[in-house]
């Protein structure tokens, strides 16, 4: 237990200005809609509503992809790639100069902590734009032949656990290789989207070349199937990616997914335990656990099992859950009562197969969603929390005693999307990553990004890659 308590450090939210209604941004402009609904976007933290945003419906969609097709066909395509570039650079400058405002948006919005909005997602999103604004004009050397061509208009649909940050993963590649896009945010989380969508104006980019329609699930269904897009990229969970699969098949459309996970975090018996016990809590705690990537299952070595929950458990207890802008909090709020409820149902349906329930001891504030930090011991394979995706911050541990069994029991999933290792032997790292079956194998850290690394999955966890030069490919017809 902390051996003093912290005073509160609020960032203010002075800083953001949330208009009382938004429309869609089509062609450049915000507009009202068509055929759209409007919805309220809710604080997960306080339960407050923050602001109406529209629900588009399928003319409005028809609208935002004619915006796109007409920017591709006038101006965006054919612009030489310095000159784009010059774009996406004016883009990452502006996200840098209104960092604060969109991190402290994006804790308003999506509940988690401003601690990681502004020192991971942030950074992570002007890095994504300065890095792709470096490819604009060397497409030619990417690999793909000496003069690659863009697809067209690409159909965009992200989720809630990292919105603008997912926005960047879509947006800065597409356009740099000269395609015009129709971005539908998550339901719970359209704001940031929407003040992306401010920065383009303020950048001049051309109308039309980035299209923002806010919406729940149909919206993204109407964009998907429209027959003027020519690329459709999604991020979210499996069930969703299959349903999306299937609607596009027999198309023309050229299709990635970046869908679930369940990821191995395997810790050695000679790994440095104390960093290692910040892997497991970065791994899985981070973000409340709604990460796709995360070490939801901690593989420990037999021998240290127990020396590693133990420390595990005493850091859990330091952790600190609240006011997502507070500056000292870890952990924030759940994203909506909907995730709430499915983790609730996965914790419950763990204590009822046998497995061990602990929470760290610490109190949930009276509104808003919450869900402790918790941990599951004497798991097996068989448990469904070992299997399926909770997406909240629940961790299943398993034990082994050789490498090979770590092995059989990481890739014992329906998922790859990726994997931690914790050793002192660089030799058992290198046998390790050849062996495992996930995109993105992590030694002796965890949940770490960088633009200039390709991301994505095996089996369900989708196909495709986002990031790197490798994210190139899903944007240019090769
Ligand atoms: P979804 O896969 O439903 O949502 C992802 C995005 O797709 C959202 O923008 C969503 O809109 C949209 N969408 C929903 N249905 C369709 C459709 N038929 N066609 C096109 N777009 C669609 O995830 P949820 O938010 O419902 O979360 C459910 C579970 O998915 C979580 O509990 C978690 O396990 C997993 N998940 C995994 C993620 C990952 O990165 N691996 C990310 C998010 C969720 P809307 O916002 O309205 O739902």
């Amino acid at each position: 237990m902390p051996t003093f308590d912290y005073a509160p450090a609020p960032e203010s939210r002075s800083i953001v200005d949330i208009q009382p209604s938004y429309g869609l941004f089509i062609g450049g402009e915000m507009v009202d809609p068509v055929d759209g609904t409007v919805f309220k976007t809710v604080n997960p933290a306080t339960e407050e509503v923050l602001t109406e945003v529209v629900a588009a419906g399928p003319e409005d969609v028809d609208r935002a992809v004619a915006a796109a097709r007409h920017a591709y066909d006038a101006v965006w395509a054919a612009m030489p790639g310095a000159q784009r570039a010059k774009f996406l650079y004016r883009i990452a400058r502006l996200v840098q100069e209104r960092s604060r405002e969109l991190a402290v948006l994006e804790s308003i919005d999506n509940g988690k902590p401003i601690r990681e909005s502004r020192d991971v997602d942030l950074p992570l999103v002007a890095a994504h734009f300065f890095y792709y604004a470096g490819w604009a004009d060397k497409l030619g050397h990417a690999g793909f032949g000496a003069a690659p061509q863009p697809l067209g208009v690409a159909g965009q649909v992200i989720p809630w656990n990292f919105p603008l940050l997912m926005l960047a993963w879509k947006i800065a590649p597409a356009l740099a290789c000269g395609n015009t896009v129709v971005l539908k945010p998550a339901e719970t989380t359209p704001l940031t989207a929407l003040a992306f969508a401010d920065i383009c104006r303020q950048a001049d980019l051309p109308p039309g070349v980035v299209n923002i329609v806010t919406g729940a699930g149909e919206t993204g269904q109407a964009l998907v199937s429209h027959g003027g897009v020519d690329k459709v990229a999604f991020t979210g969970s499996t069930e969703v990616g299959r349903a999306i699969a299937r609607a596009i098949a027999g198309s023309r459309k050229k299709l990635t997914l970046e869908l679930g996970g369940k990821a191995a975090n395997v810790i050695f018996d000679d790994a440095p335990i104390d960093q290692a016990v910040e892997g497991i809590v970065n791994g899985i705690f981070f973000n409340q656990g709604h990460v796709c990537c995360a070490g939801s299952r901690l593989l420990v070595q037999e021998s240290i099992a127990d020396d590693v929950l133990d420390r595990l458990k005493r850091r859990l207890g330091t952790l600190r859950l609240g006011d997502p802008l507070d500056k000292n909090t870890d952990i924030g709020a759940i994203n909506s009562p909907q995730q709430l409820e499915k983790i609730r149902m996965l914790s419950d349906v763990g204590s009822e197969e046998g497995a061990e329930r602990w929470s760290a001891p610490c109190e949930l504030p009276d509104r808003g969603w919450w869900f402790p930090p918790t941990v599951f011991t004497g798991v097996t394979q068989a448990h469904r929390i070992a299997r399926e995706e909770v997406f909240g911050p629940v961790l299943s541990v398993l034990t082994f005693r050789t490498p090979a069994e770590a092995i059989e029991k990481a890739n014992n999933t329906p998922y790859g999307l990726s994997a931690g290792v914790w050793t002192d032997k660089g030799s058992r790292i290198l046998w390790m990553a050849q062996r495992l079956r996930a995109g993105v194998v992590w030694a002796n850290t965890f949940n770490r990004f960088d633009p200039t690394s390709p991301f994505g999955g095996y089996k369900e966890s989708g196909y495709g890659r986002e990031g790197g030069r490798h994210g190139l490919e899903a944007y240019l017809d090769v």
